[in-house]
C-alpha cells in the first residue's frame, strides 16, 4: 500500500514537471497558433462574448451622429481612404483633397511615428487633417502581428485609446494587413463574414460600432446594413489601371450605389502602379462628377448609412432670398443687402469687408460634435473670390477655403470635422470680387 502511494506520488510529481516543461516552452517559441489557442490566456476580466446590447447601442449612437440616414437622393456614392503614409500624404496628397474639397479617412496606427511612412508627421498634422475634412479610423498600433492577447487588445482598444486622447473621434477600426510571425490568422484574417466570430473579431465588435476588412464585395449596395468587414477598391497599387478606375466608378454612378476607394500613399507612382499624375485625375474626375450632380462624395462612415432617401442631417440650412425679418440669426451690420430688404439675395460688397457669419450650436446634443460636414454656398453665378471659414466656439479655425474657382453651377464647399466636446461652430462668408456677390443660400450637411 505504501509502495503504491510512492509510485503514485512519484506518477503526480512526473507530471507536474512535464507540465511544466510544456507549457514554459509554449510561452518561449513563437511557434505559429491558431487565434482560438489564445483564449487560454486571456484574462478574466474580457467576456469574449459579443454583448449584443452593448453592439446595438454603439450602432444606435452612430446612426444618430449621422442623422439617422444619409439621404443622397438618386445619387451614387464613392468614399476616400487612405491607409498608412502619412509622410506622403501630408506632402502630395492633402492638399489636393484641400484644392478639390474631398473628406476623406485615414487608417492610421497610433505608433504611426515609429515607422518610417509616418516618422516626418506629427499629431498635430493628424489634427489638423481631421479638422479639414479627414476622418480617422484605427488601424492597431504598430501594423504587426501580435504576440499575445494583451498585445491583441493594445492593438484593437488601446490604439483607439491613444488616438482618442489626441482630442480626435475614432470612427472605426480598419484590419491592418500584418505579415504572419505569431499566429496563422492574424485577426481571424475576417476574409468571411464568420472569421468575426474568432476571438479579434468579436473584440472588434466590441470595441467599435464599425469595422472595414475583407469579409464583403467591395460594391455597396444602398442602403448597406453591414456594419463589419466592408470591401474596399484598392487604386494604389497597381492591380487596377487608370482606365479600370474610371470605369468602375461610371459603374456606379450608373448602378446608383457605394464604392470605397482606396489608396497606400506611398505606392503611387511605383513600377506598375498608379502614378500620382492618374491619381490626380480621378480626383478631378470625382469632383467633376459630383459638379454634375450626380455623385456624392461622402466619409466612409457617412457611406455605411447612406440611402437614396432626401433625408440629410442639416445643421444649416438658409435660404439667402428672404427678407431681414426672415433671417433670425443674421447680423445686419455685418453685411450689407445693397441697402434694401427688396434685394433678391443676400449682397455682400465684394471688398471683404462685408462678411456673413452664422453660429450653430447645441452640437453636442445633436451628437454633431467628432463628426465630418460640408458647408455649401450658391451664389447667383457670381464671379470672384469666395472664402469660406469654419470656427470652434473659442474662435479657433478649424477649416478654411478660399478660392476663385467657384464650381460650375456658381457653389463653393469647404468639408470640415467638429472636435469632440465642440458645442458650438461658426461659418463665416467672405467675397472678393470686383462686382457685389450676391449669395442665394447655404446648407451645413452631414457627409
Ligand atoms: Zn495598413
Amino acid at each position: 500500500m505504501r509502495r503504491l502511494r510512492s509510485i503514485f506520488l512519484l506518477f503526480l510529481i512526473f507530471c507536474l514537471i512535464s507540465s511544466c516543461v510544456v507549457s514554459d516552452a509554449s510561452s518561449k517559441i513563437p511557434a505559429s497558433f491558431h487565434s482560438s489557442d489564445i483564449v487560454k490566456n486571456v484574462p478574466y476580466r474580457y467576456n469574449l462574448r459579443v454583448n449584443p446590447d452593448n453592439t446595438a447601442r454603439m450602432l444606435r449612437e452612430t446612426r444618430e451622429a449621422k442623422g439617422q440616414r444619409i439621404g443622397v437622393g438618386d445619387k451614387a456614392v464613392i468614399a476616400l481612404r487612405f491607409d498608412d503614409w502619412q509622410n506622403t500624404f501630408r506632402a502630395q496628397v492633402f492638399p489636393e483633397l484641400k484644392k478639390r474639397e474631398l473628406p476623406a479617412s485615414m487608417a492610421l496606427i497610433s505608433e504611426f511615428q515609429n515607422i518610417h511612412w509616418g516618422a516626418q508627421c506629427t499629431w498635430s498634422d493628424i489634427i489638423h487633417w481631421n479638422r479639414g475634412g479627414l476622418e480617422i479610423w484605427s488601424h492597431g498600433t504598430d501594423h504587426r502581428d501580435y504576440k499575445d492577447f494583451n498585445r491583441l487588445v493594445e492593438n484593437i482598444v488601446g490604439s483607439k485609446k491613444e488616438i482618442e486622447s489626441h482630442d480626435i473621434k475614432v470612427q472605426g477600426f480598419i484590419l491592418p494587413g500584418v505579415t504572419k510571425y505569431y499566429n496563422q490568422r492574424p485577426y481571424g484574417l475576417l476574409v468571411r463574414p464568420e472569421d468575426y466570430s474568432e476571438i479579434p473579431g468579436r473584440l472588434i465588435q466590441q470595441t467599435y460600432a464599425l469595422s472595414e476588412a475583407y469579409a464583403w464585395g467591395s460594391i455597396r449596395q444602398l442602403p448597406s446594413t453591414r456594419y463589419h468587414g466592408a470591401n474596399h477598391l484598392t487604386i494604389s497599387d497597381g492591380w487596377v489601371q487608370y482606365d479600370e478606375i474610371i470605369r468602375s466608378i461610371d459603374e456606379v454612378i450608373q448602378d446608383k450605389t457605394g464604392l470605397e476607394l482606396m489608396i497606400h500613399c506611398g505606392n503611387l507612382g511605383l513600377p506598375g502602379n498608379l502614378s500620382l499624375e492618374d491619381f490626380l485625375k480621378v480626383l478631378d474626375y470625382l469632383q467633376a462628377k459630383r459638379s454634375d450632380g450626380i455623385l456624392e462624395i461622402l466619409t466612409p462612415s457617412g457611406l455605411m448609412f447612406a440611402d437614396h432617401s432626401e433625408h440629410r442631417l442639416r445643421l444649416l440650412d438658409l435660404d439667402l432670398t428672404l427678407p431681414y425679418s426672415a433671417k433670425p440669426s443674421f447680423t445686419p451690420d455685418r453685411f450689407q443687402n445693397d441697402g434694401s430688404q427688396l434685394a433678391a439675395s443676400l449682397r455682400l460688397s465684394g471688398d471683404g469687408t462685408s462678411q456673413l457669419k452664422l453660429e450653430m450650436d447645441r452640437l453636442i446634443r445633436k451628437k454633431a460634435d467628432g463628426e465630418s460636414y460640408e458647408a455649401l454656398v450658391q451664389t447667383a453665378g457670381s464671379t470672384g473670390k469666395l472664402t469660406l471659414r469654419i470656427h470652434d466656439g473659442r474662435g479657433n479655425l478649424l477649416s478654411k477655403t478660399t478660392t476663385s474657382d467657384l464650381e460650375d453651377n456658381g457653389q463653393k464647399r469647404l468639408v470640415f470635422i467638429i472636435p469632440p466636446g465642440c458645442d458650438k461652430i461658426t461659418l463665416t462668408i467672405t467675397a472678393e470680387s470686383a462686382q457685389p456677390m450676391d449669395l442665394l443660400w447655404t446648407k451645413v450637411q452631414k457627409i
